[in-house]
């Protein structure tokens, strides 16, 4: 399947736990003041690759822990990444999405986008929300801004309330 993207980072130790293959992917529609990667943010912008190239590329490194979708926004992208992640997952590979949404905001627009609510079916962590410019911290772990969250996912669909993960 195809998807459009700025680029990907092997052996990331700052996008997640553990040494991660990053995708960060292209076009974001939040644009969050201070934002670190504004060259993300058209959706014209970037190249389109084959999400096969992607699962190869990221499966040719044994060291790899996980896998983190960044960006720009992934859940604009979400069928595609739905398809990848579900790769990585069967590889046993542990999988974390950024995204500008919050988590209830996804679960609401999962009602409405199939593909948004698969994504979180399948993601462990997600950092949720846009950055604040205001609330900007260098001492956050894994994410830029203070209203940002890091939540566990499967938890929190199992149990129905919010839970933040434990990294
Ligand atoms: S959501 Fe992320 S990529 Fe998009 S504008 Fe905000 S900080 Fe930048």
């Amino acid at each position: 399947m195809k998807i459009r993207i700025a680029g990907t980072v092997s052996e990331s130790i700052v996008d997640g736990p553990g040494l991660r293959y990053v995708v960060f992917v292209q076009g974001c529609p939040h644009n969050c003041e201070g934002c670190h990667n504004p060259e993300t943010h058209s959706f014209s912008g970037g190249k389109i690759v084959d999400t096969d190239e992607l699962f190869a590329e990221c499966m040719e490194d044994p060291l790899q822990d996980g896998v983190t979708f960044s960006g720009g926004e992934p859940f604009c992208q979400a069928e595609a990444l739905y398809a990848l992640g579900k790769r990585f997952k069967e590889s046993g590979l542990h999988l974390m999405c950024y995204s500008g949404w919050t988590y209830e905001q996804l679960l609401e627009k999962s009602e409405k986008e199939e593909f948004v609510g698969k994504l979180l079916s399948i993601t462990d962590v997600l950092a949720d929300g846009k950055f604040v410019l205001e609330k900007r911290s260098l001492a956050l772990k894994f994410r830029g801004s203070t209203n940002q969250r890091l939540i566990d996912v499967q938890k929190s669909l199992k149990e129905n309330r919010t839970i933040l993960a434990e990294l």
